[in-house]
């Protein structure tokens, strides 16, 4: 198979031996190629990427004029199919159809890997629903990108994603990890930046370390770590913070923590079972050590389920 004629067919790229193995392998028609796309370095495009999108037949994506753009950049000039949150289930039909007439399509999302916390994953059920191939092209994740930089020593790491817009919401979403032995790893929109940090700093012990991975890949790329307990004095020391795009992870809680907390609400089921709320997180309070206004929060939210 001969590459696809492209500008980048004349760069280093294209001259460098991986270009001519990235030829040589197998593409096959009738599938679906989920293309991971730079985070904010065009540089950061794989081979086998640069490849499937110079392949493909149509390209659908979050939004057309992004991807116009990244295209424009890589050199590629290709025909774009809209494929946003507001649009997956019809979209799906569509691909479905040009996949059996034997296309290569390649789905890509704004920046980053399609599907995680983007749009794509119906398109792709529904692609595999129907029988056809769907074909992976890993590359950037910010997700990723920033526990590889965090220094964070956690092995296991939790993926929460965006929290949900409303206060409320958001301590219902976080109380149940404050007791995970994982790194948390929050996306955050720079709008939001200031309220996640008064929602961590107020369920987290304030020495829990805290990374903000800001910009990664681009020109203002920042990765600062500090006691969750110092966190809003950071964002505040400079406007600039209150810009760009966030990941933040958080530091798991020791081990020892999720086992007593897995005990405490072993107990509290139990006694909860024969008593009323308070006596039962009292009680459980008592025989494990934990913190009783923590057991009544936890009893309470038993009691409504
Ligand atoms: N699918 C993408 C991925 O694989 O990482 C994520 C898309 S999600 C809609 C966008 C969020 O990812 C942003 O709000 C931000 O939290 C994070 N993000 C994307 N690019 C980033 C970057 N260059 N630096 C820091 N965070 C980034």
């Amino acid at each position: 198979m001969t590459p696809p004629t492209t500008d980048a067919s004349t760069s280093p790229v294209a001259r460098s031996p991986v270009w001519a193995e990235a030829a040589h392998q197998q593409y096959p028609s009738a599938s679906l190629y989920i293309v991971a796309t730079p985070i904010g370095n065009v540089c950061d495009i794989s081979v086998r990427a640069l490849y499937v999108l110079g392949l493909a037949d149509a390209v659908a994506c979050e939004d057309t004029r992004n991807t116009g753009q990244l295209l424009g950049r890589l050199g590629l000039n290709k025909p774009l199919i809209a494929a946003h949150m507001h649009n997956e289930r019809e979209v799906a039909a569509r691909l479905i159809a040009r996949l059996q007439a034997g296309e290569r399509i390649a789905l890509v999302s704004d920046a980053g890997t399609p599907a995680v916390s983007d749009p794509g994953a119906r398109i792709v059920d529904a692609v595999r629903a129907a029988g056809l191939r769907v074909v992976p092209v890993p590359g950037p994740s910010a997700a990723i990108t920033a526990l590889s930089a965090s220094g964070l020593l956690d092995p296991a790491f939790h993926f929460v994603g965006f929290l949900p817009a409303k206060a409320k919401q958001r301590e219902t979403a976080l109380q149940p990890l404050r007791t995970m032995a994982a790194t948390l790893v929050f996306y955050e929109a720079p709008h939001r930046i200031h309220d996640c940090v008064a929602a961590l700093a107020a369920v987290f012990p304030p020495e829990r370390q805290i990374v903000f991975a800001r910009e990664l890949t681009k020109l203002f790329e920042e990765i600062h770590r500090c006691p969750l307990g110092e966190a809003a004095a950071w964002l505040a020391a400079d406007a600039h913070r209150e810009k760009g795009e966030y990941v933040v992870l958080l530091a798991g809680a020791p081990a020892q923590d999720e086992a007593g907390a897995a005990e405490a609400e072993r107990v509290l089921r139990i006694l909860l079972a024969e008593l009323p709320v308070k006596q039962a997180a009292a009680l459980a309070a008592q025989i494990t050590g934990a913190k009783k206004n923590d057991l009544y929060a936890r009893a309470l939210a038993l009691k409504d389920a």
